[in-house]
């Protein structure tokens, strides 16, 4: 288990500040929701769900839900992914996991009833980089077509996980806009109490021969690599 020393101090030498946001109708901002599915945060959905109730998750769950409401009633955009792979075609290094058509590749519970309103675009991707899932055979990117079609000027990122599926699109989507192919979008906002990692703590991991992952941590380094990549991190959302 990772010292609560050992956090504070990585904190203290990978500062990330976090502002606060108010969101108005005022400046167009869209919602992008990564990967809120059963397979990532409802205990014992999966082999990468959590095994027991998980503070860090259900209160990612909470936040998402209060902004996705507040998005809805306004008829504000909406961005869902949906990790969603064929059960032929595994992702390395993980195992199987979200496989398309079950329960673990659809929203969590509070959040499914955001598949019947008209402002929230859903997107089932088979990688981890929700930028890249978002490209169709055509060339075309639905991603990138909704940005445009609702003339957005800031995105605001929630989900799972911080440092991986939130991060490599966050990363994509920056490169994306500083080649100008997002415009108008100026802001990439991540809001760090809406997104959460999963705990594989070390101790645990050598056991399994898997990667560790402490949890804490790791959410630490993806809001300062987001941070650091040109994101700005924030830990209030207000309307
Ligand atoms: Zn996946």
């Amino acid at each position: 288990m990772v010292s609560s020393e050992t956090i504070d101090l990585l904190k203290e030498e990978l500062p990330v500040e976090q502002e606060s946001l108010f969101v108005s109708g005022d400046v167009k901002t869209g919602l992008v929701i990564v990967d809120v599915v059963n397979g990532f945060c409802t205990v014992g959905a999966g082999n990468l769900a959590p095994t027991m109730p998980d503070k860090q998750i259900s209160g990612m769950v909470d936040e998402t839900l209060r902004l996705a409401t507040v998005f809805c009633d306004n008829k504000w955009p909406v961005f869902a992914f949906l990790d969603s792979h064929h059960p032929d075609i595994p992702e390395h290094p993980y195992p199987p996991h979200c496989i398309a058509g079950t329960d673990e590749s659809k929203l969590v519970p509070a959040l499914q009833w955001l598949e019947n309103e008209p402002n929230v675009t859903l997107r089932c991707k088979d990688c981890i980089d929700g930028f890249l899932g978002s490209i169709e055979k055509d060339g075309s990117n639905v991603f990138v077509d909704w940005v445009k079609t609702n003339q957005i000027k800031v995105i605001l990122v929630v989900g799972i996980c911080t440092d991986i599926c939130v991060l490599d699109f966050v990363c994509s989507a920056l490169s994306a806009r500083n080649r100008g192919f997002l415009t108008p979008l100026e802001d990439v906002i991540v809001y760090s109490h809406a997104c959460a990692t999963f705990d594989l703590p070390a101790h645990v991991a050598r056991n399994i021969k898997g990667i560790a992952h402490p949890q804490e941590l790791m959410h630490h380094v993806g809001l300062y690599m987001a941070k650091r990549r040109g994101a700005k991190v924030v830990s209030q959302v207000s309307f």
